[in-house]
């Protein structure tokens, strides 16, 4: 066992805390990663405050980890020590299921998560990234294309991937109309990545505040949803809306931009059900659907993607010490449009 340091939950209505505790050995198919880099997702904060009631502490949290492959166990065939690699948001999957559907892993109920989960020993607590270094199976980690920065990539993990899969899924590209609702961590990648795919982006963001950040990450429109009037001049244009946002809104007036055989897919997961009234979807044979996340077939696809297109997320890095402060800044929609945990400063 090797003790490693982080930093963790261990109640609701506490700060995160430094944190230490024991990594497992590796095994012959395991991957031994020096994490450099863990992004903050917004799920981290649902999490260790108990907004989903899942919470088991302590908890470290984490599933953005860019590192560095300092190990490998004698059956690993794909990675070697020095290679860049990534963890996103599982490290294991269809845990009792016959074969592993490399698909739909993420749908399985045998999904083990990076943290907040138990392993498929079904005793050992998993641990996130907000650590010095993780152990992970070989076929659960990825490999980030040499000519992308670490410190940018580890974002793509969980908030690229999130917007990659429902995206490619419902067909955004050339000739589609695309809204993206929120320009938060995981809306920022959904304007990049959606982009390059060749749609036709649209911004729907509370204010107008990042309007030209917006623009400039491939968003051809933007619009203040806090303006009423952008319900009325946008009803009816998209071919598929994608919602990032972390908290209530209301879902009828966004179906009601939707073309007939529009699609509107929840991302942001909030604490509350969604009120959505019969007449939203009827009139105009409207869906609205979920997604989450994405394989790791589908990760790694991703992930070439975004090294042939050069597409990294927007960072500001931050030292461990941080952490709390960001998460506040997070909930104030005050970031642009990820933090970054330098994992260096854990030594400071
Ligand atoms: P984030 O960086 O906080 O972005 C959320 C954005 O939602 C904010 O930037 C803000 O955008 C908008 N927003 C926040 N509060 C709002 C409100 N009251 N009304 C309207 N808009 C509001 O969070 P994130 O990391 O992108 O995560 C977003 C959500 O996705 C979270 O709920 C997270 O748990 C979930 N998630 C789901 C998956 C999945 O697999 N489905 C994966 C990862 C995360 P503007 O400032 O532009 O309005
Ligand atoms: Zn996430």
């Amino acid at each position: 066992m090797a003790i490693a340091r982080g930093y963790a939950a261990t109640d609701a209505s506490k700060p995160l805390t430094p944190f230490t505790f024991e990594r497992r050995e590796p095994n012959d198919d395991d991957v031994v990663i020096d994490i450099k880099f863990a992004g903050i997702c917004h799920s981290d904060i649902h999490t260790v405050r108990n907004e989903w009631k899942n919470a088991v502490y302590p908890i470290v949290p984490g599933h953005e980890i860019a590192g560095i492959v300092t190990a490998v166990g004698s059956k690993v065939t794909k990675f070697k020590v020095g290679d860049h690699v990534g963890v996103g948001c599982f490290v294991d999957s269809c845990v009792g299921c016959a074969a592993r559907d490399l698909d739909n892993e993420q749908y399985m109920p045998g999904l083990v998560q990076t943290y907040n989960s138990v392993e498929a020993d079904g005793k050992t607590a998993t641990q996130g990234g907000y650590s010095d270094h993780i152990v992970v199976k070989e076929g659960y980690v990825l490999s980030i294309p040499d000519n992308l920065p670490l410190d940018a990539s580890a974002p793509l993990l969980c908030a690229g991937i999130t917007l990659y899969s429902p995206l490619k899924h419902w067909g955004a590209g050339p000739g589609k109309k695309v809204a993206i609702v929120g320009m938060g961590g995981l809306g920022h990648m959904g304007v990049k990545i959606g982009s390059a795919m060749g749609a036709d982006i649209t911004v729907l963001s509370q204010s107008l505040s990042k309007k030209e950040d917006g623009l400039k990450l491939g968003a051809k429109e933007y619009y203040a949803t806090s303006d009423a009037s952008t319900f009325e001049k946008l009803a009816g244009t998209f071919d598929l809306i994608i919602c990032t946002v972390s908290a209530e809104i209301d879902w009828n007036a966004y179906l009601g931009l939707l073309k007939v055989n529009g699609t509107m897919v929840v991302v942001g997961a909030p604490e509350n059900a969604i009120p959505v009234h019969a007449f939203s979807l009827i009139p105009g044979r409207r869906s609205l659907a979920g997604s989450m996340i994405g394989s790791i077939k589908e990760t790694q696809e991703m992930l070439d993607f975004c090294g042939k297109h050069n597409i990294v997320s927007e960072i500001e890095k931050i030292n461990i010490q941080d952490v709390n402060e960001a998460y506040e800044r997070v909930l104030r929609s005050d970031v642009r449009y990820r933090f970054v945990i330098d994992i260096a400063s854990l030594a400071a």
